[in-house]
């Protein structure tokens, strides 16, 4: 485990492999339930308070060091992972500008004072960490995922203690060692890695952590949760998110969103786009500037700078895929272009006339799959898209304010974007699901609200 600023020496440890070569990249500790009962106990024991300046000073460096380091971190990453060199850069980016907002964000946590109406008291708000947070953070985004627990953590002055991905434990670390070099607290933060099973419902359920922040799938999710019951809990689960394509769209944009928003991280991506529904009217002309904007994605050896998609993160996770696929064509579906299957490598996807109760699109497809599902109208979209369990985002493509209003207020999903993806994002807006995917809201400022308490002080009034 990672505490007292550095890895200690394990008793056991796993190997991490690079996702395309096969080599190994590190190894990391294989902990247990004996060290995650010390891992919190270090943290709960050394809490201090800090002030706003002194956190926003760290992860003010924290994202100075992480930008003068892109290329490193970038090249761990896309090891770890598979995820495509382009895409891991920016991931760097993304992350040291979560850090930058998150040092902002730190000086702007405040409360209110309450005047009460008879005059006699006044109430003044105070908010205050939360405590001990425990992050638990998938693959698909080795460094940002972590990043998005850990700034708002850091800056709202909660201890932080990271559980991440068995698959990508590396940069976890590596960030972990910056965050100290940068002037974290040593006491304010600690790493645990190892099997999910044998480290997760110890540190779950420990009762010296206060809030559980934990962004994976929905049945991880619902264990964790059920793990930390009673405690503060920020759940990002899957998605299964719909793009809309109205007849009015402008045609060759929305086939470019399409090819992006589907084939982004090699469709590994909770926003990534799932489901495209198409106005029958203009499904043919769509499909036809679909299919060369997605096969014209270069998918390979991730650490080239001209691959698009990298393989995805296991060979069991393309043959889950490719299975699905196939289902899709036996259920009356017209596969367009792509779809094979090297290892783990899956060459871009599109798929015409899918059914929409095929489990290719009712369920999340973690794969470069662009599914076009035919419909009527908006009445037959809506339904649709909100049959399946998930609510993540969704975007609408028209130039119609009426048309995109009806849709969007009807869509049972945290965010619907006019005239981009769903996978459209910003560090200053909130980010959550509704149903499957997920309780309360990411985007730095909502976290660090998740991440305090209200503590309030009534006295005399003036
Ligand atoms: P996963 O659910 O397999 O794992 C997520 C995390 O949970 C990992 O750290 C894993 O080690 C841990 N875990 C597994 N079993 C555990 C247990 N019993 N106790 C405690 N922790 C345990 O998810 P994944 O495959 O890494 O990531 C893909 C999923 O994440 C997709 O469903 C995707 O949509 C979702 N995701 C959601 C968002 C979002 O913000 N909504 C963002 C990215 C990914």
């Amino acid at each position: 485990m990672f505490v007292n600023g550095a890895l200690q020496p394990a008793r056991r440890h796993t190997t991490v492999h690079d996702r395309w070569t096969g080599e190994p990249v590190g190894t990391v500790p294989r902990d247990g339930a004996e060290e995650a009962a010390a891992a919190v106990a270090a943290l709960a024991a050394g809490r201090r308070a800090t002030t706003p300046q002194q956190r926003s000073a760290v992860l003010t460096r924290a994202a100075d060091m992480l930008t003068a380091r892109a290329e490193e971190f970038s090249t761990l990453i896309t090891a770890e992972s598979g995820v495509c060199r382009k895409e891991t850069l920016r991931e760097v980016s993304r992350a040291a500008g979560n850090l930058r907002v998150a040092a902002a964000e730190a000086e702007r946590i405040r409360g209110e004072s309450i005047p009460l109406p008879d005059g006699t008291r006044l109430a003044v708000t105070l908010p205050e960490p939360v405590g001990v947070v425990l992050g638990i953070t998938p693959f698909n985004r080795p460094l940002n995922q972590v990043v998005v627990k850990a700034a708002p953590a850091l800056a709202a002055g909660c201890p932080l203690l990271l559980k991440p991905s068995e698959k990508t434990p590396l940069t976890a670390l590596a960030f972990a060692e910056l965050l100290v070099e940068a002037g974290c607290a040593k006491d304010m933060l600690a790493v645990v890695t190892g099997e999910p099973g044998e480290v997760g419902p110890p540190l779950a359920a420990h009762p010296d952590v206060a809030m559980v922040t934990f962004t994976g799938s929905v049945a991880t999710g619902h264990a964790v949760a059920a793990q930390a019951a009673g405690k503060r809990q920020l759940l990002e689960l899957g998605g299964n998110d719909p793009l809309f394509v109205l007849p009015d769209a402008d045609l060759r944009r929305a086939a470019k969103l399409a090819a992006d928003g589907s084939c982004a991280t090699a469709g590994q991506s909770c926003r990534g786009i799932k489901r495209v529904f198409v106005w029958e009217e203009v499904a043919d002309e769509f499909t036809a500037l679909l299919e060369p904007a997605v096969a014209a994605k270069r998918a390979g050896d991730p650490r080239r700078e001209d691959t698009d998609l990298g393989p995805l993160v296991s060979e069991e996770a393309a043959l889950v895929v490719e299975r699905r696929i196939a289902r899709a064509v036996r259920d009356g579906a017209r596969l367009v272009t792509g779809g094979e299957r090297d290892g783990a490598l899956v060459r871009p996807a599109v798929l015409d006339h899918v059914p929409p109760d095929t489990e290719l699109v009712t369920e999340e497809t973690f794969g470069p799959v662009a599914p076009v599902i035919r419909v009527r109208d908006a009445d037959e979209a809506v339904r649709l898209s909100n049959g399946t369990a998930y609510g993540l985002q969704a975007g609408v493509l028209t130039r119609d304010s009426a048309a995109f209003w009806d849709i969007a207020a009807r869509l049972r999903v945290g965010a619907v974007n006019l005239g981009e993806g769903p996978h459209f994002d910003s560090p200053h807006i909130p980010f959550g699901g509704v149903k499957s995917s997920g309780v309360g809201r990411e985007g730095i400022r909502y976290a660090i609200a998740e991440m305090t308490v209200t503590k309030t002080v009534t006295l005399p009034g003036p």
